[in-house]
């Protein structure tokens, strides 16, 4: 039985893991590390901590949804008390990745901007259609429930970088996130991608190919936060079976 610790266990996803755990054969929740309270029933045998130590002393495995400083506290506290980590923080910016590619020369660490099955193979369709579609201008949109603190969303970011890779740009030199004024005529390798916020909405990603007479758009909803939890799941126990080294949701998929 493997033993998972939450990092973020009072939050939205925190709550769902610790429900989808529930029943579990392979894993069970071994402990809940939370910085303010808990206000989700939690077994009577789950360790409830503020302390990376306990964390730590007691998992096999760690699944983190947080936040940037955060995810940056763990990772700096296990690159001297290496662990196997599920990291599905997002808005962890260029510092945060690159603390990722160090931290796991000393320990398997999974980073995945969304750890659903669907969207792994939205990312896979996207690539092929930015290359097959090399004239379609692309554009995404991203839609979040109104608490969510980081925009664009780490998925359309992720999206955005199968894009430009399949056609061999930089995403940092075609991306735009926003429009207004005069902004003259789009520009034909723009890779724009636009937030919307509000209400409860999981997760909605469209990633559009605009071309004169005709245009595909691939979409993929989440419905339920379930479907990330149980996917963070399934990682973490595939995970605490790999060697040292960085790992995306795919390597996990097997595709
Ligand atoms: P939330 O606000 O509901 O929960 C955040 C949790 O992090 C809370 O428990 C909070 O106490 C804790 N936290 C915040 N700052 C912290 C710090 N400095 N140290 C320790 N704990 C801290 O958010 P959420 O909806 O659960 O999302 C959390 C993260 O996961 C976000 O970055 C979100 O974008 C991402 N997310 C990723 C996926 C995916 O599939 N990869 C899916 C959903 C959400």
């Amino acid at each position: 039985m493997i033993n998972i610790g939450i990092y973020g266990a009072s939050g939205r996803m925190g709550q769902e893991i610790a429900q989808c755990l529930k029943g579990l054969n392979s894993a069970r929740l071994g402990v809940a590390y939370a910085v303010d309270e808990i206000k989700h029933h939690l077994d009577k045998d789950v360790l409830i901590t503020d302390e990376l130590k306990t964390l730590f002393d007691n998992s096999d495995v760690i699944i983190d949804f947080t936040a940037k400083e955060g995810t940056i506290n763990l990772i700096n506290y296990a690159r001297t008390n290496p662990k196997p980590l599920v990291i599905g923080t997002t808005g962890l910016g260029d510092d945060g990745n690159a603390l990722i590619d160090t931290a796991s020369n000393a320990m398997p660490i999974l980073w995945a901007s969304n750890m659903s099955l669907g969207v792994a193979v939205l990312s896979h369709l996207v690539a092929t259609a930015s290359k097959a579609l090399r004239e379609f201008d692309i554009e995404i949109t991203e839609m979040h429930h109104k608490h969510k603190k980081d925009a664009p969303s780490g998925t359309a970011l992720t999206l955005a970088t199968s894009a430009s890779l399949a056609r061999g740009l930089n995403l940092n030199d075609v991306m735009i996130t926003g429009r207004e004024g005069l902004t003259g005529e789009r520009k034909k390798d723009s890779i724009a991608v636009m937030a919307l916020r509000g209400g409860d909405i999981v997760g909605r990603h469209t990633v559009g190919f605009y071309n004169d007479g005709e245009f595909i758009e691939l979409n993929h909803t989440a419905t339920s936060r379930a479907t990330f939890a149980k996917g963070a799941i399934k990682a973490a126990i595939w995970l605490v079976a790999q060697p040292n080294g960085r790992y995306g949701i795919n390597d996990c998929l097997g595709f």
